[in-house]
């Protein structure tokens, strides 16, 4: 069985966020991108999945700006087989981005299709779903925990829901979206970053794949969140429920 990845390259999470100028969106020249986490954790769980031998390769798939390649070498140097970039300098919302992914899955073929939870970027939350939805392939979303059985062709997946877990039973092929505590992703090793130079990226465009990139939103602007005012500390617990009660007016 095939696994396929999804993996954004997103501003790093480490980084101070900056609004343009224009208020267009957020900055993102000069500014460290990396992986987004939650594809972090996906690629890991597709790694394990195929280190376990219920996988025979893993394929990791990056969309946007010719600089996906140096994430998907990031993710070849984790481990992934091969990689497949549809490029594209235009911006690339879930409904395009599972529409491409569909395409994908025609082509490749997976019996496994893991996303993230969400993009720590656009927090959209959508592809896996909105690509489900494109195949009509059964979803765990927020997955926890992920067991397969190859004889039985099924994947059971312990979803983090309000509540507490849920356990879902899914026919493959399936879609895998991935929550925090799915696993720790490894580091890519020297070795490893040094064999991931010479292993197979493939280029798409959207055209190639008949996907049209367009989309019913339009960003009307990107603010900062308004700044907090500073805290006071204060000296006993009389003085905090005096303010609590007179200048918060809360209690
Ligand atoms: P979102 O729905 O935007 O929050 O993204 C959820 C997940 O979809 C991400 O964690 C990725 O696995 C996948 N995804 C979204 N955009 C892209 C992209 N441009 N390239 C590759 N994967 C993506």
């Amino acid at each position: 069985m095939k696994i396929m990845v999804a993996i954004k390259r997103v501003v790093d999470y480490a980084v101070k966020i900056r609004v343009k100028t224009d208020k267009s969106g957020v900055e993102t020249q000069n500014v460290k991108m990396s992986m987004n986490p939650f594809c972090e954790i996906a690629l890991e769980e597709a790694l394990r999945i195929k280190q376990s031998g219920l996988a025979s390769e893993v394929v990791a798939v990056s969309m946007g700006s010719t600089q996906c390649v140096d994430t998907l070498r990031t993710g070849l140097a984790m481990g992934a087989d091969r990689g497949i970039h549809v490029e594209s300098t235009a911006a690339l919302y879930p409904l395009t981005v599972a529409k491409l992914l569909k395409a994908l899955v025609e082509v490749e073929k997976p019996g496994l299709l893991i996303l993230g939870k969400q993009a720590i970027d656009d927090d959209c939350n959508q592809t896996g779903q909105m690509v489900a939805g494109l195949l009509g392939w059964p979803q765990g979303t927020f997955a926890s925990k992920v067991l397969l059985d190859k004889e039985k062709q099924v994947a059971t997946v312990d979803r983090e829901v309000d509540g507490g877990l849920e356990t879902l039973c899914l026919n493959l092929p399936a879609v895998i979206t991935t929550d925090l505590r799915l696993n720790q992703p490894r580091y890519a090793t020297l070795p490893n970053i040094m064999k991931a130079k010479s292993k197979v990226v493939k280029k798409y465009t959207p055209q190639d794949l008949n996907v049209e990139v367009k989309s019913d939103l339009e960003v009307v602007e990107v603010t900062e969140p308004p700044k907090r005012k500073a805290g006071v500390v204060v000296s006993s617990v009389d003085e905090l429920i005096d303010k609590l009660q007179n200048e918060a007016r809360v209690i």
